[in-house]
């Protein structure tokens, strides 16, 4: 990308100022970075996967646990026993400095590749640029990476250093161990910065300790590990503020940062007043912890036994509810047709008769499948439904409607019509009569 603006442009011109990263840069990270390695060739035998040689070591036990020294370069080496003949390691360390007014940290690169027998090779490249700006934000100059996403360690090493729009794998980066000498602004050593970042990540830290007081507030006390972490999780200072100011009045230092935040959000969740000293500043921080974490875990328990008692009631509830409503509709239906209940057409064949009740529609509608019962025929003041059977076997529904005296339907399984539709038609109109009778009556 090209630089698009005055400041840009300044910051781009500056970065090619830089001197490039000293060797003895480099050999500080190879030394602190890097896991040294010995390989074990044979039984009895070790070789340095820094420098290749290879010597007698008969203590396997001992070397495994406490690892071993390498007789010929004088490295600590972590023995390994596996087969694995190479062994990659790569990392990123920084270089905090500053050029012409403006803090950077400077991000390399360092890749070494150790086979079995042979020293190490080792590779590094500058690889991005921070640079804090007056209004707080950074600007990055960096390589292009090969793969644009996740990978880290994919860069393109001849692509040149550019600005580059923001990307989270900038900060991830940026995380890294840095270069013991540390040049930053005269701000910041008023602002009391002393040398360490304090586990921190070091552009994160030089940017909060500028723009954020409480950061500042935090270093002068002598908060480390609760500004480590609120310089890595911001959004949570503010909630937690009241409490570390606290903790900073009555000398209480936070020792173990997420340890003690969870706690704070549990007194919280108890309403106990973080405000004061007597809950903020635990002496054994770890049991008070533990103990809220099991009063939390007992109400959850709690809360979730309620909820399924009062299920529990609520599927009872509604059980009963439908009770009611299958009575009720009993009820209404006996109420509106029990008067035709003992009407009985019958040629010697078949039988017609009123359905008697509400269950009797369910039966009906289940066995012929259709939606006699469904679309609650037994609420339809005006029908009057009869079943048609020859002896147990049901082979027509009618509807007869109570005010035009017609049928409206009369059907088999499946809404069909059966062979004896006309025989069961004739049969009803035969019957009208007695219907109006009862109608009357
Ligand atoms: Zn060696």
């Amino acid at each position: 990308m090209k630089p698009r603006n005055a400041q840009q442009k300044q910051i781009m011109a500056l970065s090619k100022r830089l001197k490039p990263i000293t060797e003895k840069q480099v050999a500080w990270a190879y030394n602190h970075c890097f896991e040294h390695i010995a390989y074990r060739t044979a039984k009895n035998t070790l070789t340095c996967g820094d420098c290749g040689h290879t010597w007698k070591s008969p203590t396997t036990l001992v070397d495994t646990i406490c690892g071993s020294t390498c007789p010929h370069c004088g490295k600590e080496l972590k023995v390994n026993n596996t087969r694995s003949r190479t062994f990659k390691q790569c990392y990123y360390f920084c270089v905090v400095t500053t050029c012409k007014g403006f803090q950077v940290v400077r991000i390399v690169m360092i890749k070494s590749t150790s086979k079995k027998g042979n020293a190490a090779t080792y590779f590094y490249r500058e690889v991005a640029q921070r640079w804090i700006m007056p209004d707080g934000k950074v600007i990055t100059i960096a390589r292009l990476r090969a793969m644009a996403f996740v990978y880290a360690d994919l860069w393109s090493f001849d692509s040149p250093m550019e600005i580059r729009p923001h990307h989270d794998i900038y900060d991830i980066i940026s995380n890294c161990e840095h270069y013991p000498r540390v040049r930053v602004l005269s701000i910041y050593k008023r602002n009391g910065f002393k040398g360490s970042f304090h586990n921190a990540s070091p552009i994160k830290f030089l940017q909060s300790l500028l723009f954020d007081s409480k950061i500042e507030t935090l270093l002068k006390a002598g908060q480390h590990t609760i500004l480590s972490h609120f310089v890595h999780n911001p959004y949570t200072l503010g909630s937690k503020w009241n409490s570390v100011k606290i903790c900073i009045r009555n000398g209480y230092i936070i020792k173990d940062a997420s340890l003690w935040c969870d706690y704070i959000d549990l007194l919280k969740h108890f309403h106990k007043d973080t405000q004061n000293a007597k809950f903020v500043c635990p002496t054994d921080l770890r049991a008070e912890h533990d103990r809220l974490v099991a009063m939390r875990n007992r109400q959850r328990e709690r809360q979730q036994r309620e909820r399924e008692r009062r299920r529990e009631i609520e599927e009872q509830e509604a059980e009963r509810k439908k009770l009611e409503q299958m009575q009720e509709n009993e009820r209404l239906y006996a109420e509106m047709k029990s008067k035709f209940f003992d009407l009985v057409f019958s040629d010697g064949v078949l039988r017609i008769q009123v359905l008697q009740s509400v269950q009797e529609f369910y039966e009906e509608g289940k066995a012929m499948r259709h939606c006699v019962f469904t679309n609650d025929y037994f609420k339809k003041k005006d029908s009057l439904v009869f079943s048609a059977r020859i002896g147990d076997e049901r082979i027509e529904t009618i509807e007869l409607s109570l005010e035009t005296m017609q049928i409206v339907q009369s059907r088999g399984v499946c809404n069909e019509y059966t062979r004896y539709h006309n025989q069961i038609i004739n049969l009803v109109k035969q019957n009208i009569r007695r219907v109006q009778q009862r109608m009357s009556a």
